[in-house]
């Protein structure tokens, strides 16, 4: 007979697949002493029967729960339902993976008419039992009956103003009598039944609507943003109760054993006095700091901060804590890996190597790579001129310029549209969630550093500002005043989430910095790895942002963005035009010097690491105007005068663009096919090239040069280029008197090049897959028409399991390239093999470079911090399967 149920002391930590992350760490902490309020857990094979069967509970399953009740009762020495004695319990959901929020949890179940009274007899306290029982005929009815809280909390409402109230705690018993007697009618109304008055009844009905809530649209969402698979089902967890609205001397709270948006080692959380479970969560009301439970309940405070300090070196890792007190004693609801930013996460995985308590390859994996983004976003400049419209709890950092808007949909409406916007709402709900993905950042006028914006907005690296209460928020009116400051839809403000603050209009930002913890996490990556990295940079200024991030060389700088420079173009153009090789060679000889330049300004920052340089890769036309364009300038000029010099310009300008015309471009005449056709294009480039070689050298410079042509699909097209590169470097070479070390090598970028990699690896002396062409020739499509016509249908029909784009395609492209590897090292083993395409910055491809043995990425600059950390997890988890082999360095 399977095991459906497990009370707290028969499961343990490792048991997440079947417990649900809730449940194991409730009964791993239960198993180590901590006062965890007794229960059991219902398992997420349970759930799964409950789908296979037709969302019902089986007989079986039913029967189990039923005598873990019994335990339960047991150890607890109350009974469900008993009018004298009353058990009363929370139904909570917990996944696999902590989906905070996303699914539904139901409190204080076992109430009824007669357990109420029972209740309020047994603890001298009828408010308390009251306000209970409403709260929970509230909640059962939202979770499970369906009811929309809207209508309970507008009865709320209307009673405290009938009675002159500002809030809930001036609420008496009476009053609460009153109301549950209206939500009971409410219940009536809405669900056409009565509320369950059986304690049995209710169990049941809670721990289907959590199986339930598995598939509702919250939970959807949030799993499909974070990658969990739909399959793996909730489990549910039956916990007798705390209370922690019993009075002044009762809270409840949450807190991180570390800072989660810094890292700082220091407790930090919220609670609230006298109040029960989701009131902090909820940011309804604004809690305390934790530091000030110090005061408030020193003893409890001690008696936290020690389990606190336990639960780190147990789970050795930062834990996001939930707790109550009861009457001055401390119970502890539940402990889980807290969810951080990437500045956090850095610092925690570092100060932890440094404590002892876990490896530094355990802190390497720790991080992930895609969040690093985060630290190398812009922040606004302090020395810009600025006005502080506000300022609010620094609950998520980053900074973020747009449009304000008071709602998800209308957020995603925009953000779709292409603009830059930020949500300012009372408070989020998972329901905004949509919203938040959509914003920039998200300020909320209330609740806390742990409020649900917060948490999902560090979860999402994005920037937030919470409980920023200066702000006025009329969603009606969709304007937000701070003092006599009216803030309407549609206007600009920057915020900044590392500080709370928040501005009017655009502000300056400035570049980011690395931490002293980013740059030891990084130098320890650089221990362990074994994979290079490289940067694509065009011109200096990106070649010193490569190398200020770690890049050790520059693995593709392409020469045709040398050439759009305004002051270049008209020469650009006039080669283009010339009609005899003559004249192409004037108007080259011009170019020459300025290309040269360029170089010799990457030279020098690189400064002896290596740089390859791709001769001209582009079509021609790309260089000449649209053909549309000139058409209306010809008529326009036509219209003023006939016979014009300019007009006559045109015309010639036209002829050529209709000469150039291709029906396929990507297809077309680019790459060595340009070099092919009119090697003086190329020879140029290459003497440049070697010139400015030779005037680093004269100043010291070092230079390692590696020179590399585009597009080949044949041998013969690389034998040629060769001997045109060789050639021009003679020519140079008795010019100057300079004698360079180089080399020469091929982009690898179409399947015929990958497919005959031994036969091009006689010409090569290395490769470098330029997979976005690769993926482009490999799968047959344009990319730009792809992503703006199909690809996104493909993905979500599953047609694709991602974009091809932005992760490398392991199965068809990734085929290619292993072949090209094996193949060309067949030749040559010495072979330097490297990838330049966007993939070389994404962390799974990186895995995947590692694997089939290149011997570095390369990748945009700001990517660079992020290769270095995925290669190196790339070595450890290899390593972790077997030792290798070093490689070749880069
Ligand atoms: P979530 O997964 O959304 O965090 P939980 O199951 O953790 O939902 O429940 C939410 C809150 O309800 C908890 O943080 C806690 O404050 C309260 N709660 C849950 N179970 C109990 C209990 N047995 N006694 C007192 N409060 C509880
Ligand atoms: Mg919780
Ligand atoms: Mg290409």
């Amino acid at each position: 007979m399977t095991k459906f149920v497990y009370m707290f002391n028969e499961g343990n930590g490792k048991k997440k697949e079947l417990l649900g992350g809730k449940g194991a760490n409730l009964a791993e902490m239960t198993k180590i002493g901590l006062p965890v309020p007794y229960g059991f857990t219902v398992t997420t094979e349970a759930c799964h029967d409950y789908y296979k069967i037709g969302k019902a509970i089986s007989v079986d399953i039913e029967f189990q729960i039923l005598e873990a009740l019994s335990s339960l009762e047991e150890a607890t020495d109350k009974t469900l339902g008993d009018p004298l004695n009353p058990l009363l319990v929370s139904v909570r959901s917990g996944a696999v993976h902590s989906m905070p929020g996303m699914m539904d949890t139901v409190l204080n179940l076992g109430m009824n008419d007669e357990t109420v009274e029972g209740l309020a007899e047994l603890t001298l306290n009828p408010r308390f039992a009251y306000d209970s029982y409403r709260r929970f005929i509230q909640m059962f009815s939202d979770v499970v009956l369906k009811i929309d809280s809207f209508y309970f909390e507008q009865c709320v409402e209307e009673m405290r103003a009938a009675k002159g109230y500002q809030s809930d705690p001036e609420m008496t018993a009476a009053d609460w009598q009153e109301i549950i007697i209206r939500y009971k009618e409410i219940v009536k109304k809405h669900a056409k039944r009565l509320f369950p008055q059986d304690p049995k009844e209710q169990l049941f009905l809670a721990i289907s609507a959590v199986f339930d809530s598995w598939h509702n649209q919250r939970a959807i969402v949030y799993r499909r943003l974070n990658q969990i698979p739909e399959n793996l089902g909730t489990a549910v967890t039956i916990q007798s109760m705390v209370f922690g609205n019993m009075g002044p001397d009762s809270g409840t709270g949450v807190a991180f054993t570390r800072n989660p948006a810094t890292g700082e080692a220091k407790l930090y959380g919220e609670y609230l006095i006298n109040a029960q479970g989701e009131d902090v969560v909820a940011g309804i009301r604004t809690p305390q700091p934790i530091a000030t439970l110090q005061k408030e309940m020193p003893d409890v405070y001690e008696q936290f901060a020690h389990t606190c300090e336990l639960l780190e070196k147990h789970y050795r890792d930062m834990q996001d804590i939930e707790f109550t007190v009861e009457r001055g004693s401390l119970y502890i609801l539940q402990t889980r890996t807290g969810k951080r930013t990437a500045e956090a996460a850095i610092r925690i995985a570092v100060e932890l190597v440094e404590e002892g308590m876990i490896t530094k390859e355990e802190a390497l994996l720790r991080v992930d790579p895609d969040q690093l983004n985060q630290l190398l976003h812009r922040r606004i400049d302090d020395t810009s001129d600025k006005q502080q419209l506000a300022k609010g709890l620094p609950a998520s950092p980053g900074a973020a310029t747009g449009l304000v808007v008071f709602d998800a949909d209308v957020a995603e409406r925009l953000a779709n549209d292409h603009q830059s916007v930020i949500l300012v709402r009372p408070e989020t709900t998972p329901d905004d969630i949509h919203g938040m993905i959509a914003s920039q950042a998200t300020v909320t006028s209330r609740g806390g550093m742990t409020s649900h914006a917060a948490v999902v907005a560090r979860g999402m690296g994005k920037a937030c500002i919470c409980g920023c209460d200066s702000l006025t928020i009329d969603l009606i009116q969709k304007q937000f005043k701070v003092g006599e400051t009216v803030v309407r839809e549609g206007d600009i403000i920057t915020v900044d989430g590392s500080t709370g603050e928040i501005f009017l209009g655009e502000i300056a930002m400035i570049e980011p910095k690395l931490s002293e913890e980013f740059r030891q996490l990084l130098l320890w990556a650089d221990e362990k790895r074994t994979l290079g990295v490289r940067a694509n940079a065009d011109n200096p200024t990106d070649a010193k942002k490569a190398m200020e991030f770690g890049a050790e060389g520059i693995g593709l700088c392409r020469t045709e963005h040398m050439f759009m420079d305004a002051t270049r173009i008209p020469i650009v153009q006039e080669m283009i035009m010339a009609e005899t090789f003559d004249e192409r060679s004037i108007a080259l000889s011009k170019l020459l010097p300025m290309q040269q330049e360029d170089f010799e300004g990457i030279f020098e920052v690189m400064n002896g690491n290596p740089v390859t340089i791709r001769l001209l890769d582009p079509p021609l036309h790309e260089f000449l105007p649209d053909k549309e364009e000139l058409l209306i300038d010809i008529t326009k000029l036509r219209m003023k005068d006939g016979d014009s010099e300019e007009l006559k310009e045109k015309e010639q300008l036209l002829r050529k663009v209709r000469q150039l015309h291709e029906f396929n471009p990507m297809l077309g005449h680019r790459g060595c096919r340009l070099g092919m056709i009119f090697p003086e294009i190329y020879v140029m480039q290459v003497k440049a090239i070697f010139h400015a070689i030779a005037r680093s050298m004269e100043k010291d410079i070092p230079v390692k040069p590696e020179i590399m042509i585009p597009l080949v699909g044949h041998v013969n097209e690389l034998k040629h280029m060769r001997q045109l590169v060789v050639d021009a470097e003679l020519e140079v070479m008795e010019e100057t008197g300079q004698v360079v070390d180089y080399v020469i090598g091929t982009m690898v970028e179409v399947p015929r090049a990958a497919l005959t990699a031994d036969e091009i690896a006689e010409e090569a002396d290395f490769f470098s897959f330029g997979t976005n062409d690769l993926t482009q020739t490999t799968f047959g499509y344009s990319r730009d028409d792809a992503e703006g016509k199909f690809l996104q249908a493909y993905i979500e029909t599953k047609v694709l399991p991602n974009n091809p784009f932005a992760t490398l395609d392991v199965d068809g492209v990734g085929k290619l390239i292993e072949t090209g590897v094996k193949l060309g090292r067949n030749t040559k083993p010495n072979l330097k093999t490297g990838i330049c395409g966007e993939h070389g910055g994404e962390k799974k491809s990186i895995q995947f470079c590692h694997e089939v043995g290149l011997d570095y990425v390369s990748c945009s600059p700001y990517r660079v911090p992020l290769a270095r950390l995925a290669a190196a997890q790339a070595t450890i988890r290899a390593g972790q399967k077997e030792t290798k082999q070093p490689q070749t360095q880069c």
